[in-house]
């Protein structure tokens, strides 16, 4: 995948951390909040979870400091 700001070829790569929370996206400044959670709004099926680990595959441009990833978000 090229970067769509500088168009060099990014780099592939995996964004982890321990698994004790899902990973979660809301719109606007403020993070998810317990409510979000209980309706299951706000979770990253792009997020592979397994026992005390969570995965992403993203693409980084370390030139333009920026990482993309494909996600559908509940
Ligand atoms: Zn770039």
């Amino acid at each position: 995948m090229n970067c769509p700001y500088c168009e060099k070829e990014m780099k592939k790569g995996i964004i982890s951390g321990d698994g004790r929370s899902r990973v979660y996206w809301k719109s606007g400044e403020k993070r998810t909040n317990f409510k979000d959670k209980l309706g299951g709004t706000g979770i990253l099926k792009a997020v592979k979870y397994s026992l005390a680990v969570f995965e992403i595959e993203a693409y980084y441009c370390p030139k333009c400091k920026k990482m993309i990833f494909d996600t559908e978000v509940s």
